[in-house]
């Protein structure tokens, strides 16, 4: 597609934040509906599902009516993937297919057209120009090195075009080379601005001073908020989503909650199968409006949050969501006095499809535990590859990896699973 039709995307995506709540909630009915005939003519797992319940796409009539339909799990996604989860006819080897992780560790691959990519692409942007962010400001990225390709084809035009960061370089390595950057924008996983936002207090620097700071992909906990802000005397703006859908809620300059990406997803918050009230406690229900390779509806992917029906002082009428209650996932130190991010995890496991979850426990400074929930697939040669993988990016630190093979990681209750602890105390703040 052309460079064109990305910038028509853009303005419709910035158009329609400032539509009234009304006009998006008809807007997300009919690309909806549109999704739904979709799935349920070319995608065998949807069309199974409508089946099963007795449905026809005809038969949703209204948002309320979604919930007729059944969730689909990511276990679902999982065991029908790719021939009955991707559309029928789509030539996959031209496709962006994005890792994703989730919560617990399980990885599952994903599948765009580049059509639905330039309008994940148009919509991940969104929030940054809403916040501030110019198209020729000098942006750094903090993010795994392979990681999937964000806002990339704007690139070519040398415009929104990030210079990323590793997320595993020393701290002090990535100052130096913010130092000589310059950004007037820092985006990047919470925990790693949160580490170097420590750093810098620590070493009292004042030679970097993003104007906007943006926060993703991670439960950010209050005293991390503070500190960030604190070092760089900076409101930060906080976006939150996942892999599978790219990001689906951002804080505007308000700060009064999360917007939610109404044109590119429908939420619903679900307790006990019914929609929770504005205020209360519910697990997202996330169907996708726009990815027509493979389309997920009421996807279930275990993240909670709080639906509210305050009106946002800025006066966007995408609707709001109150807070978030991510995982609690733990920051790991090793006897080099190095902490790691909880994230740094799911990035070194992620590539392996023969990992079901994991679960990271450090039980002494000097000894780790990972537990894999392995697939069928994982043979001796899998776990070679992990141990290398693991030594590739923590080769350097004295510590005793131990490896523990399960069928699956045991939670205790229904809680949501932890997928990094430490029984030590390291002190953040
Ligand atoms: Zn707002």
């Amino acid at each position: 597609m052309g460079n064109i039709q990305k910038f028509i995307n853009l303005r419709r995506c910035m158009k329609n934040q400032w539509l009234k709540t009304s006009q998006l909630e008809k807007l997300q009915f009919k690309m909806l509906k549109s999704i739904l005939n979709h799935s349920y003519k070319n995608i065998p797992l949807y069309h199974q599902k409508f089946k099963e319940a007795g449905l026809y796409p005809a038969d949703i009539k209204s948002l309320e009516d979604m919930k007729k339909i059944p969730i689909t799990t990511k276990q679902d996604i999982k065991d029908h993937y790719p021939q009955e989860t991707i559309a029928r006819g789509v030539d996959t080897t031209k496709c962006w297919k994005p890792h994703t992780s989730g919560s617990t560790g399980k990885p599952l691959t994903m599948v765009y057209c580049s059509r639905d990519e330039d309008y994940q692409k148009a919509i991940a942007l969104r929030p940054n120009l809403a916040c501030g962010q110019k198209i020729r400001d000098k942006w750094a990225v903090i993010t795994a090195s392979y990681q999937a390709k964000p806002k990339k084809w704007f690139q070519k035009l040398r415009i929104f075009a990030p210079e990323y960061i590793s997320l595993f370089d020393e701290v002090n390595q990535q100052i130096s080379f913010l130092e000589k950057f310059n950004p007037k924008i820092l985006d990047g996983y919470a925990t790693s601005i949160f580490l170097l936002a420590k750093k810098l207090q620590d070493q009292d620097h004042p030679k970097i001073n993003p104007k906007i700071i943006f926060v993703t992909a991670e439960m950010l906990m209050e005293n991390m908020r503070k500190t960030i802000e604190s070092t760089f005397q900076q409101k930060i703006y906080d976006q939150f989503g996942c892999v599978e859908l790219g990001r689906t809620a951002w804080e505007c300059p308000e700060h009064s909650g999360y917007h939610m990406d109404m044109d590119s997803v429908f939420m619903e918050f679900i307790k006990n199968g019914e929609e929770v009230s504005p205020g209360e406690r519910g697990e997202i229900i996330y169907t996708g409006l726009y990815n027509y390779t493979m389309p997920l509806i009421r996807y279930s992917i275990g993240d909670v949050a709080i639906p509210s029906d305050e009106k946002c002082n800025c006066g966007r009428g995408l609707k709001l969501m109150e807070s978030v209650e991510g995982r609690k996932d733990s920051f790991i130190q090793t006897p080099s006095g190095k902490i790691y991010s909880p994230i740094i995890w799911t990035i070194i496991l992620r590539p392996f499809s023969q990992i079901n979850q994991f679960k990271v426990t450090q039980e002494k400074i000097d000894h780790i535990t990972i537990e894999i929930a392995k697939t069928k697939d994982f043979t001796d040669e899998t776990l070679t590859a992990v141990k290398e993988r693991i030594d590739q990016y923590l080769g350097q630190e004295d510590v005793h990896f131990e490896f523990v093979l399960v069928d699956e990681i045991s939670r205790k209750g229904n809680k949501k699973l932890k997928s990094v602890e430490s029984k030590l105390k390291i002190k953040l703040n």
